[in-house]
């Protein structure tokens, strides 16, 4: 049954590139560089083939929030493939930890949401809205309301339909997207795009963009506007405070569902459960994922409210689901990786102690030669590196500098991602004050090789 080779690091990088073809990897410098091979973790910190300890300022991509070896997420799930390893949720059939997460769901979730629709992964998850949606208009007697509006720089996901509700150009250029019915507006990023405007000016300027677009296509057809609270993989855009409540008006005013994914804010990350409690968003719909199960098997959902399952419920069966739909191994997981949140008050202490403290010592950064701005909330963060503080000109992309302060923090023992020339950076919760003393100094030091590298002193 030993089915794990004794191999060196080298032999598993030679297998790695035999045979695996990584998400979001260049293949051919894959075949020339290899992988680092991860091999154990445990709290915040991650264990490589060479018995390097690195410290996860990502939480693996934004999702392990109550960290590492937590022994009670193993025991769920090992007591749940005991009792019951598998059973679908089609035609009528429910097991007990898909009803009883949907319950405690439906508790946490901002008011209105009651409703659960359960995938597997935030992409699934936002398919599954593109079906509702398009299916709950159709009811509605409104078949021209089709479009979704969202913004460049959102990441929804991978699929076709949720790559084409993401702004990632360099996505949609290989697959010829979006597909017919996505449109993109400008995103509240005012660092890049606002201009001489304040950034409370700019939030509303960003969110007329979205009427104006509304405007252009007509209400009529225009299905819903999808945003995630704070966009992650966009570089942590952290809106004006101007912007949601706007966005809000204009769905309202025009008849456009609000989707807000929460697939990275949700589950304590903010320093509350759903970034949507701190921006007081009231959305028709909510993906959730990653820091449902802290990542530890995959499972994600949709959540809404009692008129789109009404809506819905006249309209037949609901042509959807998947075969892992409300997996009981991953409710059971889920249901304790929330029981650990909530017993070791976890949101609170990013709230209310770790949050601020991250914000205390990341404000010591700003007046770093390479650093324009410094954007955070809670545990999640980004570092704007730029060329031009005063004039906030941003570095040649040709220039990799991003890239380059990236590679820096491998070498110095933190894991922090970077997209474009902003570092970004998600730590499990439970990180502790020491831990966020021992990351910002592996961050300074990394950019500081990076300021070297660049003629930036
Ligand atoms: C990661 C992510 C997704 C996609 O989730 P997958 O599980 O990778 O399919 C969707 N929305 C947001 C905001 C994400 O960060």
């Amino acid at each position: 049954m030993e089915r794990t080779h004794n191999w060196t690091t080298e032999e598993w990088v030679k297998a790695d590139q035999a045979h695996h073809l990584h998400p979001f990897t260049d293949f051919a410098d894959h075949a020339v560089n290899g992988s680092r091979i991860i091999t154990e973790a445990n709290g915040v910190f991650l264990t490589d083939s060479d018995g390097n300890q690195i410290l996860d300022g990502m939480a693996g991509l934004w999702c392990t929030n109550v960290g590492y070896s937590r022994q009670e997420l193993a025991d769920a799930a090992y007591k749940q493939m005991m009792q019951l390893p598998y059973y679908n949720t089609f035609f009528n059939t429910a097991t007990m930890p898909s009803v009883e997460l949907a319950g405690v769901l439906a508790d946490l979730a901002p008011e209105g949401l009651n409703h659960v629709f359960y995938a597997t992964s935030g992409s699934e998850a936002n398919d599954t809205i593109v079906r509702m949606v398009r299916h709950y208009w159709n009811i509605k007697g409104k078949p021209g309301k089709k479009t979704f509006i969202s913004r460049e720089h959102a990441y929804h996901g991978t699929t076709m339909a949720a790559a084409s509700l993401g702004g990632m150009s360099y996505m949609h250029n290989q697959a010829d997207l979006p597909l017919p019915g996505f449109t993109h507006v400008v995103p509240p990023y005012w660092y890049v795009f606002g201009g001489d405007m304040s950034p409370e000016e700019f939030g509303l300027a960003a969110a007329k963009a979205v009427e104006d677009k509304i405007l252009e296509l007509g209400a009529d057809n225009v299905a819903a506007f999808i945003g995630e609270p704070i966009q992650g993989a966009g570089a942590v855009l952290i809106p004006p405070a101007t912007y949601w409540p706007e966005i809000q008006r204009i769905c309202k005013k025009h008849d456009i569902l609000l989707i807000a994914d929460e697939v990275i804010c949700g589950f304590g990350r903010t320093g509350h459960w759903f970034a949507c409690d701190y921006y007081d968003i009231k959305p028709d719909l909510m993906p959730i994922a990653k820091g449902l199960t802290s990542g530890y098997i995959p499972l994600s959902a949709v959540l809404t409210t009692d008129d789109m399952k009404d809506t819905l419920g006249k309209g037949g069966e609901f042509q959807h689901g998947f075969t892992y739909s409300g997996h009981p191994v991953s409710c059971a997981v889920a249901l304790a990786n929330i029981d650990i949140l909530q017993r070791e008050n976890l949101v609170e202490q990013v709230r209310t102690d770790t949050g601020p403290y991250l914000g205390e010592r990341l404000a010591e950064l700003v007046d770093h030669p390479l650093v324009g701005e410094v954007r955070h909330l809670g545990l999640i963060a980004g570092i704007e590196l730029v060329k031009d503080k005063a004039t906030r000109t941003l570095f040649d992309s040709g220039l990799n500098v991003g890239p380059t302060c990236k590679n820096h923090c491998t070498a110095n023992g933190l894991i922090m991602r970077a997209t474009r020339d902003v570092m970004v950076m998600s730590p499990p919760l439970i990180i502790t004050r020491d831990e966020i003393d021992m990351l910002i100094d592996r961050a300074r030091k990394a950019l500081d090789a990076t300021a070297v590298d660049f003629g930036v002193i």
